[in-house]
């Protein structure tokens, strides 16, 4: 008769669920490649230089702690706008593109998920398969009554994006439809479309009338040029009938993970400009119910480094620091693995972007090499690269080399 005597038993997996197995783990030559965040090559986590900077520059000390307005800080925003989609279009089309500071890339997600479940007669949204593994949870929680379906996104036998597949399964998409897209270093698959295959997606979502969401988790970790890294989203932003909204997250590119740094916007450049306010009220109004408002310190860092050109300098240089590191352990492991003559072609190691690899090992081969070898990876055989050093590489590419021969 009390009423949490009927909440059914959940068995809490995931990554954060391995998580908490790797730390219990005592084996010293253990080695994390699970979470997506970076760590320096002592395997430890980093401190932007900008981040650091920026913190000494605003003298947290002495900072008041006020509410933001609903809608987020306005300079945060402002300039969180055009880092994704850059000077050209925001000076175009400003009024067009509804904003709103949201708790990270995750709070983004869902609030579009709320927003065309409450207000919109969206039908479905179509995910790509594999995705990040948060996605479906979030459309399910925060859209019931839309319809979730999936369009194949990798094939393994070529291990590159299965183009055709996908675009033959979105034949089935319907008007009205919404469909999620990874803006650049796609998890965890690490496989983008070609520039010539974005302008494909494009036309069809501009010919079949669908809400395009871009999941942008990753801009400046995928070629470690903020601007090269956004450019799906200003492709599609440049065509002039495209719905589109766009999940934005610092948690990565900033390294302010735990500080739930982000933004939503939402951009609709035929309809009038009443539409624009319709819609950022009606985010605004949405958030106030759930969250309130985003958090303020993240977006206090993150906005000193955005109005200060010294400081994304350094921005610039730190993100150079990351990618460049993650893809020189790239190559390092797939060296190792070619020198170690491990069967398989390897070359998706070296030639997949973003902070992971998605290696191709099976379930039981990831299981062997936790058991075994004390090396932590999803099950889906993602690794995350960041979990690689000078020191540990050489024994994952051996640990690989034993399980799969
Ligand atoms: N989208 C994708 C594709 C991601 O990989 C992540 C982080 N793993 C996120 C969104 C959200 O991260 P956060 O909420 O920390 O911004």
């Amino acid at each position: 008769h009390f009423l949490l005597s009927t909440v059914p038993a959940l068995t809490v997996e995931g990554p954060f669920a391995l998580e908490a197995e790797f730390q219990a783990d005592s084996d010293p030559s253990k080695v994390n490649l699970i979470i997506g965040a970076y760590r320096d090559d002592r395997a430890r986590p980093w401190q932007l230089r900008a981040v650091v900077e920026a913190k000494r520059q605003l003298r947290v000390e002495s900072s008041f702690h006020e509410y933001l307005p609903l809608q987020g800080s306005r300079e945060f925003i402002g300039a969180a706008k055009r880092l994704i989609f850059g000077d050209a279009i925001v000076n175009k089309i400003s009024e067009s593109i509804a904003s709103i500071q949201t708790v990270s890339g995750t709070g983004a997600n869902s609030l579009i998920a709320k927003f065309l479940d409450k207000h919109t007669r969206c039908g479905s949204i179509w995910l790509p398969d594999p995705t990040w593994v948060n996605h479906k949870d979030i459309w399910e929680v925060n859209a019931p009554r839309i319809e979730m379906r999936c369009y194949p996104y990798y094939s393994d036998s070529t291990q590159a994006v299965d183009f055709d597949q996908m675009l033959q399964t979105l034949n089935d998409a319907q008007q009205g439809d919404a469909i999620l897209l990874h803006a650049c270093a796609h998890n965890p698959t690490g496989q983008d479309p070609t520039e010539e295959q974005w302008d494909k997606i494009a036309r069809l979502c501009q010919a079949k009338k669908l809400f395009v969401i871009f999941d942008s988790a990753y801009q400046g970790f995928a070629s470690g040029d903020l601007d090269r890294d956004a450019w799906a989203v200003r492709h599609f932003a440049a065509f002039s009938d495209l719905e589109i909204a766009v999940c934005q997250s610092f948690s990565k590119n900033l390294g302010l993970y735990g500080e739930r740094v982000g933004a939503l916007h939402v951009v609709m450049t035929r309809s009038p400009p009443t539409t624009a306010t319709h819609v950022q009220n009606r985010l605004v109004d949405l958030h106030r119910a759930f969250v309130s408002m985003a958090p303020l310190f993240g977006c206090r860092v993150a906005n000193q480094i955005f109005q200060n050109q010294e400081l994304q300098d350094m921005w610039q240089a730190d993100l150079t620091t990351m990618s460049g590191r993650i893809s020189s352990m790239r190559n390092a492991l797939y060296s190792e693995l070619l020198r170690l003559r491990t069967p398989g072609d390897w070359a998706h190691v070296k030639n997949q972007v973003g902070m992971f690899s998605y290696t191709g090992l099976s379930k039981e081969e990831v299981k062997v090499l936790r058991t075994k070898y004390h090396i932590y990876m999803l099950p889906s055989g993602r690794a995350s690269i960041c979990g690689l050093t000078n020191t540990n590489v050489k024994y994952v590419a051996q640990s690989i080399h034993k399980v799969v021969t």
